[in-house]
């Protein structure tokens, strides 16, 4: 009787373990159809860089045949002068991070290079040592091609505008020198009001340049020695004349010389100023702050305007990013005038902070080296 069931156990372990190799066979098979179909590359390697597999979609963009690359250095395909990407990309994933949407360069068969976006991931044994690597390479040359013709379509047309635009602004301006000798209040106005929106557009063709600069990694910081101070009192004079209806008021520190490009942080403030205004109500207050802080000079501009909710806050310095919350629907942007103050900042090894609470306000600020030979 015991023998029967000893047999009749064995029997149904056989069984179950079949069942069990039968639905791996079949993961395995979907896996390898789902990767084989994919539209990427997907390609697997060990911790030395060595490929261990190459799907069908890694062939028809590389280039190389399966039999080529199974066994060779991932390495083959990275151009020259970015080899030190490898290490950097297996150092993190080391560390049991992963590697997303990477873009950069690689090199197919025939010496091409070609726009691609890497996500890596390490793959584990069951006890969670990492064995490898798993690398999905998706070709982006074309997105790369569009975005290209974008940017110089954006270059050109600012361009184009900041010439006639440049001139009208001299005639105005030349029109309200006259005009200031005859006394005319209302042609004094008018011309005035002209000269602002004038002054508008020019902010906002330079952000456009700027952006098509950035987008191409042409943008260079012009560093020179300056006082904050004077900045600080030329872009709150300014606020000031263009939103009347607002109460700018400014606390700035003693003489602060720093060593940055007065332009673009001159762009940085004019752009959270211009925010502080456009996101609150007329009659409301904008408090810009600067002071020193031991080798540091702080800057904050902080309105009591709509607010931002944190869920926002987290995407404000994405480019082309807007809110789109009902108060705003009326109030026309682009949604790069963040992008750039946050990009600037960091070519300055400086970062913009945002604390903000809906309804109540928001408070824009970031921090610069004072320059300790003034
Ligand atoms: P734009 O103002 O052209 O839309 P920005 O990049 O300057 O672009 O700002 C992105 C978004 O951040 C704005 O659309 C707005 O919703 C929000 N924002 C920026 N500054 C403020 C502020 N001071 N108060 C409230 N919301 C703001």
């Amino acid at each position: 009787m015991d023998n029967f069931k000893l047999q009749n156990d064995d029997v149904h372990q056989k069984e179950l373990l079949i069942a069990a190799m039968r639905v791996a066979e079949e993961k395995t098979a979907r896996l390898s159809a789902i990767i084989e179909s994919s539209d990427d590359a997907i390609v697997s390697k060990d911790l030395n860089s060595i490929i261990t597999s190459w799907n069908h979609s890694a062939e028809r963009i590389f280039g190389y045949t399966e039999g080529e690359m199974i066994g060779q250095s991932i390495l083959k395909l990275i151009p020259a002068d970015r080899q030190d990407e490898e290490p950097m990309i297996l150092n993190q994933l080391k560390q049991g991070l992963r590697v997303d949407h990477f873009e950069t360069k690689r090199m197919t068969k025939q010496g091409k290079f070609i726009d691609v976006s890497l996500t890596i991931s390490p793959v584990k044994d069951k006890a969670g040592n990492i064995i490898g690597l798993s690398k999905i390479a998706r070709d982006i040359t074309d997105k790369k091609l569009e975005e290209q013709r974008k940017n110089d379509f954006i270059a050109i047309v600012s361009h184009e505008l900041k010439t006639p635009l440049t001139s009208i602004r001299s005639y105005i301006q030349l029109a309200l020198n006259k005009v200031r000798d005859k006394e005319d209040a209302f042609c004094e106005n008018v011309l005035t009001r002209a000269e602002l929106q004038t002054r508008k557009m020019y902010t906002l063709i330079n952000d456009f340049l700027n952006l098509s600069r950035l987008e191409e990694g042409k943008m260079s910081l012009n560093q020179s020695k300056f006082n904050l101070q004077e900045l600080l009192d030329e872009i709150v004079e300014d606020g000031r004349v263009l939103a009347p209806l607002h109460r700018i008021e400014y606390h700035g520190a003693p003489e602060v010389m720093i060593s940055a490009d007065r332009e673009k942080i001159g762009q940085v403030i004019s752009n959270l100023l211009n925010n502080a205004v456009k996101y609150s109500s007329s009659g409301t207050v904008i408090t810009v702050n600067c002071e020193i802080d031991k080798d540091e000079v702080l800057i904050s501009i902080a309105d009591q305007g709509f607010g931002i909710s944190t869920e926002h806050q987290k995407r404000l310095f994405e480019r082309f990013y807007r809110v789109s919350a009902d108060q705003e629907k009326n109030i026309s942007g682009f949604g790069i005038g963040l992008y750039l103050v946050s990009e600037i900042l960091r070519l300055h090894c400086s970062e913009i902070k945002v604390e903000s609470k809906p309804g109540e306000g928001s408070v824009f600020s970031f921090a610069l080296k004072v320059d300790e030979e003034a």
